[in-house]
């Protein structure tokens, strides 16, 4: 870290993944807003291996605004995964992260900055009151995921509680010193015990493009956040177990007394249905097993989450070194000697 980065008093992280849409719009009503904190601040934006123009734009914004940061990952990591990318080369006093198609509003920023320092609190989450805005089916899956992960993660997790939120940089630490590769931020934040805060406001429609969360990446996001946090799902079969077990008893008196009763050659429904209940209940148990064994094999696996390719910060090579594929390239007169560090 050098001495100039350490006098950021703020850091903005986005993640983006293809967002050419989204960005102009976010430019327009972020800027201003930190422009006016009157501190030396940062815009982290992440971006996540878009395919689209977004890595352009980007490209072409830093010229006109010098706060901006562009860290790229080589691949679509995930919304976490950039998140993760982003706390971690973040160097402000604080660290704020928010969405790029400002659903989110950034004007809550500086009022996030008001409540921490005013009663020094280490996280400031963004509380969403009001999600008419979002689609029908977006509410009710958010409602069963908010409902499960607190009954599952504690009451501590404040609910509708998104990755909208300031971070003190003790609680950038905090997370940082975590080996844990797949972090679902919004359960592992509440979870480190922090003095908190909450600001409330109203979830805006996305402004341009398209959700960049497809069925896929929700159902993903909230198989991690169970793994992750909770062993209860373990427990489910034993107590499948031992209820099936007390089942059996009841059918085992039940088969005795047909036994007696010469009454045991119809039946086979009853017994097709149960070999199928059984079977079920085994896979479901195999299945989530698999989920834990899955999670234990990525955490030994100690495979990072996602590679940065360039970083806008890193400092350049010692001035007038040689590159020597540089070099390689004039010798073979290859075009691809001019620009090869820069992104696209
Ligand atoms: N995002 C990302 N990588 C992904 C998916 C999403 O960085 O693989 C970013 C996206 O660009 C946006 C944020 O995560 O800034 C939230 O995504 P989105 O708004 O599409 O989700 P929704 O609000 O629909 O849940
Ligand atoms: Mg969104």
């Amino acid at each position: 870290m050098t001495s100039e980065r350490t006098e950021t008093a703020l850091s903005v992280v986005i993640p983006m993944y293809n967002e050419e849409e989204a960005l102009p719009a976010l430019v327009a009503r972020l800027r201003p807003v930190l422009d006016g904190i009157g501190a030396p601040y940062e815009v982290l934006a992440v971006d996540d291996g878009s395919a689209d123009k977004t890595a352009e734009l980007l490209g072409d914004l830093r010229h006109v605004w010098p706060e901006l940061r562009v860290v790229r990952l080589r691949r679509n990591s995930g919304h976490q995964a950039a998140l993760t990318a982003g706390l971690h080369r973040a160097v402000g006093a604080y660290v704020a992260s928010i969405d790029a198609d400002l659903q989110d509003p950034p004007e809550k920023i500086p009022e996030m900055l008001a409540l921490a320092l005013e009663r020094d609190l280490d996280i400031v989450y963004g509380v969403r009151n009001d999600r008419s805005t979002d689609s029908g089916f977006k509410r009710r899956t958010a409602g069963v995921y908010y409902w499960m992960m607190r009954r599952l993660a504690g009451k501590q997790m404040p609910a509708q509680a998104g990755d909208f939120r300031l971070l003190s940089r003790e609680a950038v630490e905090a997370i940082k010193s975590l080996p844990d590769q797949q972090q679902v931020y919004r359960l592992l934040v509440p979870w480190l015990g922090f003095p908190s805060g909450e600001v409330h406001y109203q979830r805006d429609e996305r402004v341009a493009g398209e959700t960049k969360y497809p069925l896929s990446k929700m159902i993903r996001l909230a198989v991690d956040s169970v793994t992750g946090f909770s062993a209860a799902p373990l427990r489910l079969a034993t107590w499948l177990g031992v209820t099936s077990f007390f089942a059996c008893l009841g059918l085992l008196v039940f088969t005795v007394v047909a036994y007696v009763a010469g009454k045991t050659v119809p039946g086979w429904t009853s017994l097709f249905v149960g070999v199928l209940f059984i079977g079920a209940v085994q896979l479901i148990c195999v299945g989530l097993l698999g989920e834990y064994i899955g999670r234990i094999y990525t955490a030994v696996q100690r495979r990072p989450t996602y590679f940065v390719g360039y970083d806008s910060a890193d400092p350049a090579g010692p001035v007038g070194a040689a590159d020597p594929v540089d070099e390689l390239a004039v010798r073979l007169a290859s075009p691809r000697a001019v620009g090869r560090r820069t992104p696209a």
